[in-house]
């Protein structure tokens, strides 16, 4: 989703999601982001030719404007992306020096080591969830 949406993009994707079902007016989502209408309905326009944005035209407070929700998928493509952005190797000083048979290898990196466990801790935590929900 990176390489495929801009900044803005992302901030609308991030507030649609936080409005989960019931979504957001079109026009009150300019003045939460400080967008113009003109730009941000052609973003809209094209985050919707994307697949990542549902547009619903309903009427509200007597105008004709759009009812704006995320599409599952793009919830889906953000998680990952806020996953991947916590592996340490993106933000790490010896990225350029790191590898097999060198001084500093993720072999031996305690932070790698470290980011590890806690994405296993969580995914166990997580399927244990499911898998009380699915004996229910
Ligand atoms: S494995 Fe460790 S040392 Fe190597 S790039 Fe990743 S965080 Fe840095």
């Amino acid at each position: 989703m990176s390489e495929r949406t801009s900044n803005i993009e992302r901030k609308i994707l991030r507030a649609l999601e936080k409005a989960g079902e019931k979504g957001v007016i079109q026009r009150e989502l300019w003045g939460m982001l400080g967008v113009d209408s003109r730009s941000g309905a052609r973003i809209v326009a094209r985050l919707e030719r994307m697949g990542l944005v549902k547009r619903k035209r309903i009427m509200y407070k007597g105008k004709a404007t759009y009812l704006l929700k995320i599409h599952e998928e793009a919830k889906i493509e953000m998680k990952i992306l806020e996953e991947i952005k916590e592996i340490p190797c993106f933000t790490c000083q010896y990225l350029d020096i790191c590898g097999e048979g060198g001084s500093v290898t993720p072999e031996k990196c305690m932070k790698l080591l470290q980011w590890l466990e806690r994405a296993v801790e969580q995914k166990s935590k997580n399927t244990n969830t499911l898998t009380v929900y699915s004996n229910r």
